[in-house]
């Protein structure tokens, strides 16, 4: 019998990793996940797929277990999702952040490099490569001026799967993606914490909502359809680096002001500005331009912003109900 077409995710706990592994075993696809050990536990996007996903000890600090797991899976298509993703921890944990975020994906590509030359690998890069542009909107060539730790990390590991690809041959795939969200992102995160905050503040579970800079702009789309994209990337021959992004830009204020009224209550009688939630350094506006994405992969969002800001209330509510 033919062996099913096979994929290693690191980061498949996370809220990428697991629409991805949904995504995949609905294709068909074998999928082992990298799950790096947690004492209180971390499997909780992943609960419905326990027994569909082989999940595998490591850590992208540890090359060995990552070596070990290339070996064990022997995959067609590596996605490198694991990060430290949060970009205001990233100036609290600059080097816990260099580590994994940049070294680790160093470590990955020795681990395929060594284990399983020639899968196809993708490589989750980020808009916050581009920190502060001149261009209204960025395109795969737009220059990088990172902003935060983790835009640093990330562009280091952008360039290193470059060159993998240039210097090594491999079929190494780096995507630009901007800011995607979903009912699984991470609470920490300005979008989920609204969505959590509307709901619970309507069911009378919190007062206030307190916020940083509220006029910040960002691209932001769902999860769900940023992680076809990865798919469609490594699906194509000739490996290349993709902007995934809707092209609108929306701020802070407007994901609020959306969430409130999703619930039927007005903002401005719970928002608070909290100072101690402003960075070190922001990046006041990104707007992605994903044609390449569109005429190559035939790539297009299907969650408009409206509908994922109604999505992620809608979640929540029903998260937080008695
Ligand atoms: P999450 O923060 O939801 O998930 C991060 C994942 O990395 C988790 O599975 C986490 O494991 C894992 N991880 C962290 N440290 C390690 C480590 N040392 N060893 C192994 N695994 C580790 O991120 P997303 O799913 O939102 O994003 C996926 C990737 O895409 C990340 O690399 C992110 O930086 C990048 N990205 C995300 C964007 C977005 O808007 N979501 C935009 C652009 C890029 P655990 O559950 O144990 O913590
Ligand atoms: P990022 O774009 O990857 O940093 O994603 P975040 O969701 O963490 O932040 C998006 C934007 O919202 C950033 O410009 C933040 O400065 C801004 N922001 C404003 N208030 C908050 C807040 O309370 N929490 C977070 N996480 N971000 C906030």
């Amino acid at each position: 019998m033919r062996r099913p077409k096979t994929a290693f995710i690191t980061g498949i706990t996370g809220q990428d990793g697991s629409f991805l592994a949904e995504q995949l075993l609905n294709s068909g696809w074998q999928v082992f996940g990298l799950v790096r050990r947690s004492a209180s536990g971390n499997l909780w996007r992943l609960e419905h797929l326990i027994g569909r996903v082989v999940l595998l000890d490591g850590d992208l600090l540890d090359l060995g277990s990552l070596v070990q797991a290339v070996t064990t899976a022997q995959p067609d298509h590596v996605y490198n999702l694991a990060a430290q993703s949060f970009v205001a921890t990233s100036w609290k944990q600059p080097l816990l952040t260099g580590e994994v975020t940049a070294l680790g994906a160093a470590r990955l590509l020795e681990a395929v490099r060594i284990a399983r030359p020639d899968a196809r690998v993708y490589q989750a890069g980020s808009s916050e490569m581009f920190g502060t542009s001149e261009a209204d909107q960025q395109r795969e060539d737009t220059p990088f001026h990172p902003r935060s730790p983790y835009g640093v990390a990330k562009a280091y590991a952008h360039h290193l799967a470059v060159n993998y690809r240039e210097s090594h041959g491999m079929h190494v795939v780096a995507g630009i993606l901007f800011n995607h969200e979903s009912e699984r992102r991470g609470p920490e995160f300005v979008t989920r914490k609204i969505s959590m905050a509307a709901a619970r503040i309507k069911l009378g579970r919190q007062k206030v909502l307190k916020l940083g800079d509220v006029t910040v702009r960002r691209d932001w789309g769902f999860a769900g359809d940023y992680t076809r994209a990865m798919h469609a990337m490594l699906c194509r021959d000739q490996p290349e680096d993709y902007v995934i992004a809707t092209g609108e830009s929306w701020s802070v204020s407007d994901f609020v002001d959306r969430a409130f009224s999703a619930v039927g209550l007005d903002h401005r009688l719970y928002v608070e500005h909290d100072p101690s939630l402003l960075r070190p350094a922001e990046i006041p506006v990104l707007r992605g331009d994903a044609s390449k994405a569109r005429e190559e992969l035939g790539w297009r969002p299907k969650v408009c912003f409206d509908a994922l800001v109604e999505r992620m209330v809608r979640a929540d509510l029903k998260r937080e109900a008695p």
